[in-house]
């Protein structure tokens, strides 16, 4: 057989890496991966089907693939310090799927963060299989201070009495008191279930405290700070949990797992448990906050004031804009963010009020805190309607990609 270049989809692939490469990548999930995760994800390893697990296998000649689930299992409990891990659901949604359906019955109450607080669309949005499915109550920040108010969520709990409390969020810049979310679910015989998926690169860098010593069950992507291949993760102290948990994904929703993002996974991971990767992590906070900084410098406001972790949210209504305004003019200069809600948004949801900003992925390409000002500066000159994408680019290509 011949094999000719498929020229139409190569080419796109080629046009896609030269956006990412002349363009600022700031939205805050995203990153880049390193060429030994990309040479992994792409590895033949895509052609074995696997049902089961490791040494538990519907299909035969799965002895080489077992090793690589189980090197990506052993890796990512260690980097966690967890005692169970599931490392097969195929995104963060689908993590999260099988934690609600092992855990919780259709129907019951679920306490998550309000999504235009913060929370994510598995966290209940009316649309997403968690609203239609189960009674989902949400927690707001104070509208003051812009935290998440742990009295607000300890009455919530005590009034609903959800089966299940969700600590995690998609657009919330500082720290999660995962011990405290856990005495309030004990208060109320409920589970905790962390979604980790943002901030998993800083806690297993030791940037973040981490949500396995005090959850019930653990969910996130690989794909955001962890920068491994777009895929979800589940972990627990709990073995019993944890089985559960298992056929909660095979046989509950998936079939086949991807032995090749598997593999991709393991390569993060290893990468996650060197050294360098907590100078990478520390970096990313310093830029975020730096970057936060520079913004409030050139007379905007951060939500909450700053940020700790990898990512801010700028309130864009006293520029009169929006989120989707801001989107269209920062895209025409190959700058990359997301719209975001603000907490008590007067904007639309369609629109938010906002925009969402995260350093993990120029951190990927080297900058630094002294990068930050020039950032914020080429942001604030297009939000004014200047052209700057040539600036953009000459600055970009200082940075080189993995
Ligand atoms: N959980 C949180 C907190 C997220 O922010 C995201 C993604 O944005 C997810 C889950 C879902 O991940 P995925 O897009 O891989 O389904």
């Amino acid at each position: 057989m011949t094999h000719s270049r498929d020229t139409a989809v190569f080419d796109l692939i080629a046009q896609e890496g030269e956006r990412q490469r002349s363009g600022l990548e700031l939205i805050a999930s995203e990153n880049f991966t390193s060429a030994a995760v990309r040479e992994a994800q792409g590895s033949l390893l895509t052609n074995k089907y696997a049902e089961g697990y490791p040494g538990k296998r519907w299909y035969g000649g799965c002895e080489v693939v077992d090793q690589v689930e189980q090197l990506a299992i052993d890796r990512v409990r260690e980097l966690f310090g967890a005692a169970w891990a599931n490392v097969q659901p195929h995104s963060g949604s689908s993590a999260n799927l099988a934690v609600y359906n092992a855990l919780i019955e259709p129907g019951a109450t679920v306490l998550g963060m309000d999504l235009s607080h913060g929370g994510h669309l598995t966290h209940g949005n009316p649309v997403n299989f968690s609203g239609l499915r189960y009674k989902i109550v949400g927690y707001k920040v104070n509208p003051e201070t812009e935290l998440i108010d742990m009295d607000e969520v300890r009455r919530l709990a005590h009034e609903h009495k959800p089966a299940m409390i969700i600590a995690g969020a998609s657009a919330y810049s500082r720290v999660i008191d995962f011990a405290a979310f856990r005495e309030i679910a004990d208060e109320v015989g409920a589970l905790l279930f962390a979604d980790v998926a943002h901030i998993a690169g800083l806690i297993a860098a030791g940037e973040h405290p981490n949500a396995v010593p005090h959850a019930h069950v653990v969910a996130s992507t690989t794909h955001k700070t962890l920068r491994g291949p777009r895929g979800g993760i589940i972990l627990s102290n709990d073995p019993e949990l944890g089985a559960k948990i298992d056929r909660a994904v095979f046989p509950g929703y998936q079939g086949g797992p991807l032995e090749h993002v598997i593999a991709a996974k393991a390569v993060a991971f290893g990468e996650a448990l060197q050294p360098e990767f907590k100078v990478y992590a520390r970096q990313i906070i310093a830029n975020a906050r730096a970057l936060a900084a520079a913004f409030q410098e050139l007379g905007y406001r951060v939500v909450s004031g700053g940020t700790d972790n990898h990512m801010f949210v700028l309130d864009l209504r006293p520029q009169g804009l929006n989120g989707t305004k801001a989107t269209k003019r920062l895209d025409a200069n190959h700058i990359t963010i997301s719209k975001s809600t603000l907490p008590y948004d007067t904007e639309k949801i369609l629109h938010g009020g906002g925009i969402r900003i995260g350093t993990p992925a120029v951190t990927t390409r080297g900058m630094k805190e002294s990068d930050m000002p020039r950032i914020a500066d080429l942001i604030h000159r297009a939000l004014n309607g200047e052209e700057v994408k040539a600036e953009v680019h000459e600055f970009a290509g200082g940075f080189p990609l993995p």
